[in-house]
């Protein structure tokens, strides 16, 4: 056969090749901000000392390896609503929401994808400009017609809120919105709380589906606080679906967890959707995989093990909020006129640096800096080993 002969190549991902120069790369004192993952001051992604508590206690209990079915582990999906909704939410309360386990925040979203598919086969799914590279493929995976809204504002370094709400405001009810919980990929720029009341009150006006995908829930202000757009909208409107990740916040990148929460506006239809969700899922994988949502269930469930967590969860984020700071202080020390201090204003694994691509080129080829064309940065790359460095090459580039 020939079939093959027809393919042309498809391009490569940009953040992976940026990794391998920076690995080929042999300057002393190369700074890699690209890839998105939390790293310690040493560089190093480290597996939690509750996830290596959690996995011996799983080695030693665990009896069956035996299908786990379409939803994944009951345990796990309730801690996980649990953690996203506040255990005494009305929404759960009034058992309207079903959970799932998912591979990762991408098979939650890949998931909901098909689902709204189901549920409007003409949907169109409205995300920031910009947004997270992947969520523009994964839709479209699904047969789903994507389209911005205003968000981030490049010049002013600040969120386009009046022309999020206009473009949202004509967004049809039969429409799906998505919107990031907290910690925005890749501007960094969060809706406040204001602003997310107002957002809220907006969606149920307007009777659009809100879909929140939330892969950094603990990276921003804490657990609680980075769920409140999340929480408050779920008590506001009658459907809404939920994206979440355990990848950053636990740590458990390669073990694919995540999960999918649909909320609908009764038990019955909850009940319903469910199905749907289940068939889906069957459609894609079948089932989940178990060992993550394992690690997961066994930490939330303990009071000392998600002590732990939360107090491993708080150095990375505090080492985060940290490293913004500190890059800001280090660019004013260098003499940098430019202001920069939107950088320790926004949240989570990244923001743009707002410099020209031809910059960005010039940090790479002359000072082993590496970022992608964008300019955005993983703040997690920085450390007070090369925030010196890192300043003063960005004040060379610059002047
Ligand atoms: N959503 C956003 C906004 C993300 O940044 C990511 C990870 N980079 C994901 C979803 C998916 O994460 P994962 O599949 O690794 O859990």
């Amino acid at each position: 056969g020939a079939m093959f002969n027809k393919l042309t190549a498809m391009p490569a991902d940009p953040i992976l090749g940026l990794l391998t120069k920076y690995r080929e790369d042999d300057h002393s004192q190369k700074v890699d901000l690209g890839v998105g993952v939390y790293k310690d001051e040493s560089g190093h992604t480290p597996i939690l000392s509750c996830v290596k508590k959690a996995e011996k206690f799983r080695l030693e209990t665990e009896s069956t390896k035996v299908y786990i079915g379409p939803t994944g582990s009951a345990d796990f999906n309730r801690l996980m609503s649990e953690l996203a909704f506040g255990a005494v939410h009305p929404a759960i309360i009034a058992n309207r929401i079903r959970t799932v386990s998912t591979p990762g925040g991408t098979g939650a979203l890949r998931v909901a994808a098909d689902f709204i598919k189901r549920c409007n086969p003409n949907a169109v799914i409205w995300v920031s400009d910009p947004t997270w590279a992947n969520h523009t493929g994964l839709f479209e995976a699904a047969g789903i017609t994507v389209k911005t809204y205003p968000y981030y504002d490049y010049e002013t370094k600040s969120l386009k809120f009046d022309e999020m709400k206009a473009a949202l405001a004509n967004v049809s009810s039969d429409d799906v919105v998505l919107l990031h919980a907290c910690c925005h990929n890749p501007s960094g720029m969060d809706l406040s709380v204001p602003q997310w009341d107002e957002i809220i009150t907006l969606t149920a006006d307007k009777g659009f589906t809100p879909l929140i995908d939330m892969a950094y829930q603990g990276f921003g202000d804490g657990v609680d606080e980075d769920a409140y757009g999340v929480r408050k909208m779920a008590a506001a409107v009658n459907d809404m679906i939920l994206c979440s990740s355990c990848s950053k916040n636990f740590g458990l990148y390669r073990e694919r967890i995540g999960a999918c929460t649909i909320i609908a506006k009764d038990a019955t239809r909850a009940d319903i959707a469910f199905s749907v969700l289940l068939y889906v899922i069957r459609c894609i994988y079948s089932m989940p995989p178990a060992h993550g949502a394992a690690i997961v269930e066994t930490i939330l469930g303990s009071d000392e093990l998600k002590q732990e967590w939360l107090d491993e969860l708080t150095v990375m984020r505090e080492r985060i909020n940290g490293n913004r700071t500190m890059l800001v202080n280090k660019l004013k020390e260098k003499g940098v006129q430019r202001n920069f201090d939107f950088i320790a204003q926004q949240k989570g694994m990244f923001s743009f640096l707002g410099i020209t691509a031809a910059q960005v080129a010039e940090l790479q080829e002359h000072y082993s800096v590496y970022m992608v064309d964008s300019s955005r940065i993983s703040i997690a790359g920085i450390g007070t080993g090369n925030v010196d460095y890192l300043a003063e090459s960005i004040a060379k580039v610059i002047s």
